[in-house]
């Protein structure tokens, strides 16, 4: 039943690694790779294989109805920022609200993670307060492998074929490097991922990166007078002039943002690495237009070039993809509709692999799995939901 086997799933330590350069980056993932496969087979899924980047394909042939493919995506490593090892996961049956002592000094306060509300009544599981849960995202694969279960139990279901996948390496943003798109062969896909299960994501953000480089003019302090440039502070100068409303402090919803995350400086060189982001291409466009602005007034201002601006794109907005094919996520609204479950399209304020996955031609907007608080102690996960989710997949594929 899902319960054993999420509860399972979460006991094997799956941490990546970002300062690991091979595929996956821990070998540890491959500890749940091959017992997914394993499961897999029992299920009669007898195509399912690791392949040599540890990503699980398999596919579930249809039985009529819903010509088109469809998939998916889970992913299987938990986050770097908090260990996953020892996860000792306990069940609260029928949450009824209030403080939970996940140990003698933590403890997961309504008053300070609203989200609890959302799942009162649940059956919840919740961390000892030392670890991850990990919940993200090996919820979103008990969910997915549940749905397999049920139509390998009630072959009278008419389903379309299914194409799943489950990568390593999410959380350190490879997720999606060796996908092999022709051997997944899905028209659309969702990835199962994180937020609650009336949750659908298929805007994320456009996102760019920018390195602002400095030169100055270092000449003794002592004898400074209208001839030192100092690059540090210019590059204070600089970031003083961007406008301030766009930091991430005072931004949310649809409204992008320009975030400082590094900045290094002597009187002779300065840099600063900045990233950019918005929904709205156009607007993101503008924030570009921004520093070259003040990057050029600064620089008629010295009198010389002390500024140049790099920009990289790092992922865009899978929005314009999903509206083309904007049945993937009606079909979803629907079906949600059928279980009494009320749908909620929310904008992801970073990217996904779906976002990735859809620039390369696999339109994929992400649901959720019933979870919150990732990547820490207080990460908790309700198995309601996810029983609920894994009917949501069975009826979406129906
Ligand atoms: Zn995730």
């Amino acid at each position: 039943m899902l319960e054993n086997r999420f509860l399972e799933y979460l006991k094997i330590d799956t941490q990546s690694c970002s300062d690991s350069q091979s595929a996956p980056s821990s070998t540890k993932q491959l500890d749940l790779a091959n017992l997914l496969v394993s499961q897999l087979h029992e299920l009669n899924v007898t195509n399912a294989h690791v392949d040599e980047h540890g990503i699980v394909y398999g596919r579930i042939p249809g039985n009529g109805g819903n010509q088109d493919v469809i998939g998916f995506i889970a992913h299987m490593d938990t986050s770097p920022d908090a260990s996953g090892a020892n996860v000792k996961p306990r069940i609260i049956r029928n949450y009824q609200g209030g403080k939970i002592q996940l140990n003698s000094d933590r403890s997961l306060d309504p008053k300070e993670f609203e989200t609890l509300a959302k799942v009162i009544g649940d059956d919840i599981v919740v961390t000892d307060g030392t670890t991850l849960l990990g919940a993200d995202d090996k919820a979103g694969i008990a969910i997915i492998m549940e749905m397999i279960s049920y139509l390998n139990d009630n072959p009278q279901i008419i389903h379309s074929d299914i194409q799943i996948a489950f990568t390593p390496d999410e959380e350190v943003g490879r997720g999606t490097k060796h996908f092999d798109l022709e051997k997944f062969n899905a028209r659309y896909a969702y990835t199962i991922d994180g937020g609650f299960i009336n949750e659908i994501s298929y805007e994320n953000f456009n996102a760019y990166s920018a390195q602002v480089a400095i030169t100055g003019k270092s000449v003794h302090p002592g004898s400074a007078k209208n001839k030192m440039v100092s690059a540090t502070m210019i590059a204070i100068e600089f970031e003083t002039m961007l406008p301030l409303h766009k930091r991430p402090y005072f931004t949310s919803e649809y409204e992008g943002f320009n975030h400082l995350t590094k900045i290094d400086g002597t009187v002779e060189q300065a840099t600063m690495e900045y990233i950019l982001r918005n929904h709205s291409i156009d607007k993101l466009n503008e924030q570009i237009g921004e520093f070259n602005k003040i990057a050029a007034f600064l620089n008629d201002k010295y009198g010389y070039q002390a500024i140049k601006v790099k920009f990289e794109e790092s992922y865009l907005n899978m929005s314009p993809i999903i509206e083309k094919n904007y049945h993937i996520v009606e079909n979803v609204i629907a079906k949600m509709k059928e279980l009494g479950i009320k749908p909620k399209i929310i904008p992801t304020r970073g990217g996904t692999d779906g976002a990735l996955l859809s620039h390369m031609g696999l339109p994929c907007p992400n649901l959720g799995t019933g979870g919150a608080n990732f990547h820490g102690p207080y990460e908790f996960v309700s198995l309601t939901q996810m029983q609920k989710q894994v009917e949501l997949l069975v009826r979406i594929v129906s």
